[in-house]
């Protein structure tokens, strides 16, 4: 018996949870049910996705049972572990989504230095396992972002500059595939799978598993400073300066902030406006201390760069650990000069307008500059820095306003825009070609058509099967 109605036939009285496959009874959830719009709800809460039916698959058989089901009934499949990145997705109303939140296995081989999570883990839990080791992953700025979406679109942590990108790192993947197929994926099963999987994004099946290597790391040196926002152009021209000369142990991020009034902000910064500098150190404080003494001498007023758990990397960036509504976007930048500082701070800086909550500037280079020997679509950034700007969206005119600025930002960056840009760091639909270069993404158009011919998993950033 099918699991799905087709969306036709959605809202038929006679279509009751009790008439579904058994392997998922209380697993799916339709329109008309119950908890359907909690089940629905993306990270991010400004996105209103309004799927076919939400199913919750419990292991890698249940995901595989949806999936067939799904196509059974013409129905597409969109696999997603938080929503963080729901906003490009797009209308999903002949859709199911397949949320991994309840797969949340976590195995960490000290020998092997290696983590095996389910597709539904978040990194702060990856991380705390890991530390329990003496280990690190490459985790991003955020705890509550999804192991999964992240790691497919590549995966940009504060370790990177030293260990690369979070794909480039990744021994294995296992999916459920178009046919229903459970596979693993790796350098000697499926290669070209294994490829396309590591930077292609969420296009080539429903992932209920990823491997990937840890790192002995138990303690950096890292944290941030911050002085009145009125600083902004001496201080990020000093950190522009300050990053041209920098080991490969030591990532720094240039950032505008614009923090709100809300509880959820601690009292010396809420309601205020600030440049930031953070700094992140895999190494020895007085080695660290002597690289950050630049820009220390340029007095911030609060600075809490210090030696710190690896686990603590996780709130450095002040990242919100639980669900709410933002509009973000971001690019990549060939180079940074001055002229692009003064440009930066024009657009988003003291006197701008800017409704912006945050726009950060993140130095890549050292490995995540390298292409991976073995890596997968995307192994390395071609690229000197990382823009992402977001802005609070509580309603939809700030979601507008946010947008709209974010594009000014844009601008103003352009002409130093790399010819590619980030996947992750995309909130809007982008040519594949963009984020992928022609290269690349023909050769995922080949591998979506080998193993997806009729399009059925739909991704937040697309690859078209190849004709
Ligand atoms: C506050 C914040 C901080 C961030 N910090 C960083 C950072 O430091 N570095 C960085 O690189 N990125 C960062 N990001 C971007 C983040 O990596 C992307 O938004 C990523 O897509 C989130 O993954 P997710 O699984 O949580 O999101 P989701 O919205 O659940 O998934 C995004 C996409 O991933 C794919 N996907 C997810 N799960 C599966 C699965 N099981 N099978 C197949 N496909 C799947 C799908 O295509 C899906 O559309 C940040 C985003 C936010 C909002």
């Amino acid at each position: 018996m099918s699991a799905f109605a087709a969306r036709s036939t959605l809202a038929a009285p006679s279509l009751t949870p009790r008439l579904l496959d058994p392997t998922l009874a209380g697993k799916i959830l339709l329109p008309s049910d119950d908890g359907f719009d909690e089940a629905r709800r993306a990270w991010n809460l400004a996105v209103d996705q309004r799927p076919a039916a939400v199913v919750f698959p419990e292991s890698a058989a249940e995901a595989a049972a949806a999936v067939r089901d799904a196509a059974d009934r013409g129905l597409r499949v969109a696999a997603q572990s938080t929503g963080h990145n729901a906003g490009p997705l797009g209308a999903l109303d002949d859709t199911v989504l397949l949320r991994t939140g309840r797969m949340r296995g976590i195995q960490i081989n000290p020998r092997t230095r290696t983590a095996r999570v389910e597709a539904g883990v978040v990194w702060l839990d990856v991380v705390h396992a890991a530390a329990a080791h003496g280990l690190a992953a490459l985790a991003g700025s955020s705890p509550d972002v999804g192991v999964a979406g992240y790691t497919l679109g590549g995966g940009l942590s504060f370790l990177g500059r030293k260990f690369g990108l979070a794909a480039s790192n990744v021994t294995a993947i296992e999916l459920v595939t178009a046919d229903g197929a459970i596979v693993r994926a790796d350098h000697e099963n499926e290669p070209d799978l294994f490829w396309a999987l590591r930077g292609g994004g969420g296009s080539f099946g429903a992932v209920t598993a990823i491997e990937f290597a840890l790192f002995p790391v138990a303690e950096v040196y890292a944290g941030v400073m911050l002085w009145p926002i009125e600083r902004a152009s001496e201080i990020l021209h000093a950190w522009r300066e300050w990053t041209s000369d920098m080991p490969d142990e030591m990532t720094t991020v240039g950032r505008l902030l614009q923090l709100p009034p809300i509880p959820d902000i601690p009292e010396p910064l809420r309601g205020r406006s600030f440049v930031a500098v953070q700094a992140f150190y895999l190494g020895s404080e007085a080695e660290g201390a002597a690289l950050v003494a630049p820009i220390r001498a340029l007095e911030p007023e609060i600075d809490t760069i210090a030696t710190i758990p690896a686990a603590a990397l996780q709130h450095v960036h002040m990242d919100p650990e639980h669900p709410v509504p933002g509009r973000g976007d971001g690019m990549l930048l060939d180079d940074l000069p001055a002229a692009g500082i003064d440009a930066l701070v024009a657009a988003a800086g003291p006197g701008s307008g800017s409704p912006l909550l945050s726009v950060e500037v993140r130095q890549l280079g050292g490995a995540l500059g390298r292409p991976a020997a073995g890596g997968g679509a995307v192994s390395h950034l071609n690229a000197d820095f990382a823009l992402f700007g977001i802005g609070i969206a509580m309603t939809p005119e700030m979601g507008t306003a946010a947008a709209a600025h974010l594009e000014t930002v844009r601008e103003a960056l352009a002409p130093w825009e790399a010819e590619t840009t980030y996947l992750n760091f995309a909130e809007r639909e982008v040519a594949g070609d963009r984020i992928f270069g022609p290269y690349a993404h023909h050769r995922l158009r080949a591998v979506k058509a080998a193993y997806d011919p009729a399009d059925l998993f739909r991704s937040n950033q697309p690859i078209a099967p190849a004709r």
